[in-house]
């Protein structure tokens, strides 16, 4: 299963710590991350080696990933947004959240609700 994640700077501690806490079942062959690009980076480092990454999220990596859903090879995807901070390519962000909603992907904006989500689909 095809997973996205993206966490904007104010949270991708948050968001390591949130794969760390589901690493043995991420780091199974059932599951394939896609990230965009400092995140993927950061999950690589944290030693998750299942990782595709894309353009960092202001360079186009979230439309990147946007275009994934729309078709159809992208199953969850968990966007650890920044509710703080101001982002150059909030249209970017904007398309991507509305793809989920066209395209009914499951996503989850933090932690609380990609935890739900975990058990949810993996009993985990
Ligand atoms: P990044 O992009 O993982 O390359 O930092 C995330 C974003 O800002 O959307």
């Amino acid at each position: 299963m095809e997973i996205a994640i993206i966490a904007h700077d104010g949270k991708k501690a948050e968001m390591i710590q949130f794969l760390m806490n589901h690493k043995a079942l991420i780091n199974t062959n059932q599951i394939q991350l896609i990230a965009t690009g400092t995140t993927g980076q950061k999950a690589i480092q944290a030693g998750f080696n299942n990782v595709t990454r894309y353009l960092s999220g202001p360079n186009g990596g979230d439309a990147q990933i946007a275009a994934r859903v729309a078709e159809g090879k992208t199953k969850l995807v968990f966007f650890f947004r920044d509710p703080l901070a101001k982002h150059p390519h909030e249209p970017d962000i904007s398309m991507l959240m509305r793809l989920c909603d066209v395209h009914d992907v499951p996503l989850a904006t933090n932690p609380a609700t990609a935890n739900l989500l975990m058990k949810a689909v993996f009993g985990a």
